[in-house]
């Protein structure tokens, strides 16, 4: 009956048509509520008005549902129609994804200009993916092959990155390939018929499927390899595993934006899915203005070429902030079931969480702390456990990985209230962003004190084994030398330098080092904006080499030292500058370790004595 009723509509070409008729009995904001709703199921997807305007039940008591409207309300009035459309919330998977630019419900903006102009009018009823484009569809199995759920039967070239997989859909569990087509195709053609047992399935590269439930994998494993990202104290300090969680919460200004955009630029996944959610109007323009520029690193193809973008317009209400964090996220999962490396990024989460706390309030639930809902906690986990890396439901055993980044914006940078805390609660990386460092200027402004990585120990060896023998012992020496550092400027502050012993200076001049010439990074800058490990370790070394080659001639000096001439020898500004040096120089650095030994031992001082 159920599948009957999802073919009809799918079959209908409109989606949506109307199968029973409620009306509306009050308005109040994006909150409709409506009777003679008998027939409707939590989260299904409902028409409002004849202005059809997309809505999803949140709440039946009866046969009286609860609509949160996706769209303008205004004008809206009692006894109008709400028409069920008996499918949940869901998208349109398949080829044409990529390179789209998609609203909250998953309505190409594009489509939506062709048709209506510049302005959002409401009620657009949009197919996500275009149904007049041909793909080349290659097959890649055979009549009389037996196939399962998430197998793939071909691929189409979506992109100049991307291959598609196209898959057989999750709900035929096994069944033998009865024909299989090659060649141009929509996403609504037949490409492939199966035989399960009791029926002969049609296939076509459109799947739909419900943005509230997570789809179907094999197993969970665990992360152990890093995502790579170029932004020097995220991939040193603080590394997020592929298919793990991280947040960036930050007060208004501190960078939330700017890091998120770096990792969709930057980080190694194969598919970026970006959800601009309710921040400002022109940080989405920015990013519709800025991708559509940018190269991919490693093909040197436009980076749009293997992503996906998501943004509620600053014309659609709050409600559909809730939406696009769903639809996001499915889309992701569905890249990631082709056995690709996915990383999505969610600007801002907080924006979301306003919008459930609004929502709430119009249904007059039980407030939980500071009027959010006391649900908000397991929304904001069901979101992130759809992370991971996995064993993709199929039977070639392939892996796919989900990674997730969201940023946090609490009022005034408190992380006290509700959303930080459900957040960090459930995330295993948090990347601090600190308003003085922004005021500063360091940029990032990840405050190193605070933010963590739970992944340390997991990505340990990746780095030991690619990277160098050494990375994890630099990494724990230069965390350590900025503790040291905070914990001598308290004594400074107290009882002045003088206080100081001469190591105790140098580590406070390595920690400066450190933190100006490793942990700042400018994302504006042509070569600072990306760093690969090589180069970050590398410039790691340099740092440490110094330290320890002034550090043992500390120890060895029988007289005092010019310490000020110490901590500016030449090379010392060679370091520094070694962040700007392009990648297909870095052995140059080589040259910088053998000035450090120089020059260090030959330091002579004010009279010219040498202390070596
Ligand atoms: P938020 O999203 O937290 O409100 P933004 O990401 O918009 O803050 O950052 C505000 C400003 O800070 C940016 O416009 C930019 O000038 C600066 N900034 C942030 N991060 C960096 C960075 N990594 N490199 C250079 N400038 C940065
Ligand atoms: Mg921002």
């Amino acid at each position: 009956m159920w599948k009957k009723r999802l073919v009809q509509i799918f079959f209908s070409g409109k989606k949506g048509d109307n199968l029973d008729v409620g009306r509306i009995v009050k308005v109040s904001g994006p909150l409709v509520v409506a009777e003679q709703m008998g027939d409707a199921r939590m989260y299904d997807m409902v028409r409002v008005s004849d202005a059809r305007l997309m809505g999803e039940v949140v709440e039946l008591r009866g046969d009286q549902a609860s609509i949160q409207v996706y769209e303008e309300t205004g004008g809206l009035g009692p006894g109008e129609p709400v028409y069920t459309t008996g499918e949940p919330l869901s998208v349109e998977l398949g080829p044409g994804m990529i390179e789209s630019f998609f609203d909250g419900v998953q309505r190409p903006l594009d489509g939506i200009k062709e048709q209506v102009g510049d302005f959002i009018t409401r009620g657009v009823e949009i197919n996500a993916l275009n149904r007049e484009r041909k793909w080349d569809f290659q097959p890649k199995v055979k009549e009389g092959d037996q196939v399962q759920a998430g197998d793939i039967i071909g691929t189409v070239q979506e992109t100049t990155l991307v291959e598609h997989r196209v898959m057989v859909p999750p709900e035929i569990a096994s069944g033998t390939v009865k024909e299989i087509n090659s060649g141009e195709a929509t996403v609504t053609d037949v490409i492939a018929r199966i035989e399960t047992e009791n029926e002969v399935q049609d296939v076509t590269m459109l799947q739909r499927w419900p943005v509230r439930k997570g789809r179907p994998y094999k197993e969970k494993m665990g992360p152990y390899i890093p995502m790579i990202t170029g932004q020097r104290i995220l991939d040193t300090f603080f590394p997020v595993a592929k298919g793990g969680t991280a947040c960036i919460p930050g007060p208004f200004g501190s960078g939330k934006t700017v890091t998120q955009h770096q990792l969709a630029k930057w980080a190694d996944a194969e598919i970026v899915v970006y959800i601009g959610c309710g921040e400002r109007g022109n940080e989405m323009t920015d990013v519709l203005m800025e991708f559509p520029e940018l190269l991919d690193p490693q093909s040197g193809e436009p980076l749009m070429k293997r992503t996906v973008l998501i943004a509620n317009t600053s014309n659609m209400p709050v409600a559909a902030r809730e939406a696009s964090v769903y639809t996001g996220i499915t889309i992701a999962e569905y890249f990631r079931d082709m056995g690709y490396s996915v990383a999505l990024m969610a600007d801002s989460t907080s924006r979301w969480a306003e919008a459930l706390r609004e929502m709430s309030g119009r249904l007059e639930e039980m407030p939980g702390e500071e009027g959010y809902p006391a649900y908000l906690g397991s929304r904001v986990a069901d979101f992130y456990e759809r992370s991971g890396r996995v064993i993709c439901q199929s039977s070639d055993e392939r892996e796919g990985a989900l990674t997730l980044v969201g940023a946090v914006s609490p009022p005034g940078g408190d992380l006290s209230e509700p959303v930080s805390q459900a957040t960090l609660r459930i995330v295993k990386v948090f990347w601090g962003l600190d308003a003085s460092l922004a005021y500063r200027r360091h940029f990032p402004a990840i405050n190193w004190l605070m933010s963590y990585s739970l992944y340390l120990d997991n990505v340990a060896d990746y780095f030991s084994e690619t990277i160098g023998e050494q990375w994890n012992d630099m990494r724990k020496e230069a965390m350590r030398l900025l503790q040291e550092e905070a914990e001598l400027e308290e004594i400074v502050r107290l009882v002045g330098i003088d206080a100081l012993s001469a190591k105790e200076r140098l580590t406070l001049e390595t920690a400066k080092s450190l933190r100006e010439d490793f942990l700042h990074q400018n994302a504006m800058h042509e070569i600072d904006t990306y760093s690969s490990l090589q180069k970050q370790f590398k410039m790691m070394e340099l740092i440490l080499m110094y330290h320890h080659e002034a550090g043992a001639l500390i120890e060895k000096a029988a007289i005092d030292l010019d310490l000020e001439k110490l901590f500016s020898v030449p090379v010392k500004e060679r370091i520094a500058r070694a962040r700007d040096m392009p990648e297909e120089d870095i052995e140059e650095m080589e040259n910088i370790k053998s000035e450090i030994k120089e020059q260090i031992g030959s330091f002579a001082g004010e009279g010219g004595e040498e202390y070596a």
